[in-house]
C-alpha cells in the first residue's frame, strides 16, 4: 500500500471541492483532490453549466422570435437540437479544462477514484492512503432522489439527464416547479416541446414570494408551459418524465461511521460554523451539508473550511442572504425573506414594489413587466430581503446582497447613484419606496 503525504486532501471537484483545493493550496497547504468522475463536479459537468448554456440557447431563440419588436425582420428560426448540445459540451469542456488548469497552476495533485475516509480521518483511494496533516474536505456533492410511486428509469429522469437529452422531445412532463424543475420547463417550452409541469403545493417557485410566483406564472403560461399546481403527478404519458423535486447527499461509500463523522437531519453532515464535522480535521461542505444546495454556498463554504484548517479567523456566512438564482425567462432572483416571511417573524414590514417599466431601461431593452420588490424593517430601514423577476434579476440581486452585507439598508440604496439607462435603477427606485418615496413609480 502506497502512502501519500498531504496537507489538505479534497473528495470531490466540484464548485465545492476544487475551490477548497485552490484556496488551501494558495494558503500554502500540500494539496490533493480525489475525484471518482470527472474533474469540475456535477455543478459544470451535468448541472448549472449545462442548463445555464441550453438555457442561453433558448433566450437567444426567444430574442429572434421577437426581433421584429426592434425593427428586424427574420424567419422562423429552427433548432438544431444536435448543434445545441455540441455548444454544451463545449461551453463544459472549456470550463472544467479551466479548472484543469488552475489545479496545475496551483500544484494541486488530481487523483483520479473514489475516496473513503479510514478511521483515523485520512483518505483511501483504492490500494493508496492519502494522509492529511491538516484537513480533509468532504464535497461529494449530492445525487437525484425519485419521488414515492415513481422510480427512475425507462423514460423517467432526473434533472442532469433532462438537460442532456440527445434530441428535442415532442412532449415532456416536469414534475416540482422550483428552480430546477421551471427552468427545464422554460427551456424545452420555448425550443417547441410540448411542457407540462405538475407542483403539489399552491405555486409555481413556490419558496419565492408570493408576488414572484404570480408574475412567473403568467409568463410560463405564455411560453406554453401548462402548470398545474396542487396537482400531484398520477401517471400521465410523455416522451421524458424529469424528476425535478429534490436531492439528497453522496455519501455512500464514504466510510463516515468508521472515522466518527455524524449526521444531521435529512442524512446531511452535520457542521458548525466553520464546516468542521464532529471529527477531528474532518470538514464538510456544499451540498452534502445543511443549508441552500447551491453551487456558490458550496464554494464560500470550501474557502472557510481551508481557511479554518490554516488557522485564520475566517468570515461567517449568513444563510438566508445567499443570492439563490432561476435562470428561467423571466429570470428570478431573490435573497432574504419573503414578505410572508418577514410578516410571520415578527418584523414591521414595509414593502417597495418598482416595475421595470418605471424606469427608462425596461422600455429601451424590451423589459417592461419585470418586478424589484425590496422587503424591509421600518425601525431601522433593515433591507430583510429582495425578490426580482425580469431581464437580468439573476445579476440585479447582487446589488442588494451587497447593500446587506455591508450593513447598508434600503434608505442607503435608495440614496445611491445608479447609472442610467439601466435596469438597477428599478432596485434603487423600489429601495425608494419602501423608504416612503420615489420618483419613477
Ligand atoms: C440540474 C441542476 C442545475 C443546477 N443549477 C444551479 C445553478 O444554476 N446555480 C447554482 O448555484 N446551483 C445549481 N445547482 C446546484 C449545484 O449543482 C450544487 O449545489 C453544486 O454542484 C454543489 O457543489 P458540490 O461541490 O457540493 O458538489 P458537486 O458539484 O455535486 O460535485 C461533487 C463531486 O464529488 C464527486 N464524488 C462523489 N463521491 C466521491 C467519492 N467518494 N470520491 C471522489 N469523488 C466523489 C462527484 O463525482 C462530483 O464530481 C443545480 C443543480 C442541478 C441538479
Amino acid at each position: 500500500m502506497a502512502d501519500q503525504q498531504f496537507d489538505c486532501v479534497v473528495v470531490g471537484s466540484g464548485p465545492g471541492g476544487y475551490v477548497a483545493a485552490i484556496r488551501a493550496a494558495q494558503l500554502g497547504m500540500k494539496t490533493a483532490v480525489v475525484e471518482k468522475d470527472v474533474v469540475g463536479g456535477r455543478c459544470l459537468n451535468y448541472a448549472c453549466i449545462p442548463a445555464k448554456a441550453i438555457l442561453r440557447t433558448a433566450d437567444v431563440l426567444t430574442e429572434i422570435r421577437e426581433a421584429s419588436d426592434f425593427g428586424i425582420t427574420v424567419g422562423e428560426p429552427e433548432v438544431d437540437f444536435g448543434a445545441v448540445q455540441v455548444r454544451r459540451d463545449r461551453v463544459i469542456k472549456t470550463l472544467t479544462g479551466g479548472v484543469s488548469g488552475l489545479f496545475k497552476k496551483n500544484e494541486i495533485t488530481y487523483i483520479e477514484g473514489a475516496g473513503s475516509l479510514t478511521a483515523d480521518g485520512n483518505v483511501k483511494v483504492g490500494d493508496d492512503t492519502l494522509a492529511a496533516s491538516k484537513c480533509v474536505v468532504l464535497a461529494t456533492g449530492s445525487v437525484k432522489r425519485h419521488i414515492p410511486g415513481l422510480e427512475f428509469g425507462g423514460n423517467v429522469i432526473g434533472t442532469e439527464e433532462a438537460w442532456a437529452l440527445s434530441e428535442l422531445p415532442k412532449t415532456m412532463i416536469v414534475i416540482g416547479a422550483g428552480a430546477s424543475g421551471t427552468e427545464i420547463a422554460s427551456a424545452y417550452a420555448r425550443m417547441g416541446t410540448e411542457v407540462t409541469l405538475y407542483e403539489g403545493l399552491d405555486r409555481v417557485l413556490p419558496t419565492e414570494d408570493a408576488d414572484i410566483s404570480k408574475l412567473a406564472a403568467r409568463s410560463f403560461k405564455k411560453q406554453g408551459i401548462d402548470a398545474k399546481t396542487s396537482t400531484f403527478y398520477e401517471g400521465q404519458e410523455a416522451d421524458w418524465i424529469v424528476i425535478a423535486a429534490g436531492r439528497g447527499p453522496d455519501v455512500e461509500g464514504l466510510g463516515l461511521d468508521a472515522a466518527g463523522v455524524k449526521l444531521a437531519e435529512n442524512g446531511l453532515i452535520a457542521v458548525d460554523g466553520a464546516l468542521r464535522t464532529s471529527a477531528a480535521k474532518i470538514y464538510a461542505i456544499g451540498d452534502l451539508v445543511p443549508g441552500p444546495a447551491l453551487a456558490h454556498k458550496a464554494s464560500d463554504e470550501g474557502i472557510i473550511a481551508v481557511e479554518d484548517a490554516a488557522g485564520l479567523s475566517t468570515h461567517p456566512i449568513s444563510y438566508p442572504d445567499i443570492p439563490r438564482a432561476t435562470f428561467c425567462t423571466p429570470n428570478v432572483a431573490s435573497f432574504g425573506l419573503t414578505e410572508e416571511q418577514a410578516k410571520a417573524a415578527g418584523h414591521d414590514v414595509v414593502v417597495g414594489k418598482v416595475q421595470y417599466g418605471a424606469v427608462g431601461a425596461g422600455t429601451v431593452y424590451g423589459d417592461r413587466t419585470g418586478l424589484v420588490k425590496v422587503v424591509g424593517d421600518k425601525k431601522y430601514g433593515e433591507l430583510l430581503g429582495g425578490h426580482i423577476i425580469g431581464a437580468k434579476a439573476t445579476e440585479l440581486i447582487q446589488e442588494l446582497v451587497n447593500a446587506k452585507a455591508l450593513e447598508g439598508g434600503f434608505p442607503e440604496v435608495a440614496r445611491m447613484i445608479h447609472g442610467h439607462p439601466t435596469l438597477s435603477e428599478a432596485v434603487m427606485e423600489a429601495a425608494r419606496a419602501a423608504d416612503g418615496w420615489v420618483i419613477h413609480g
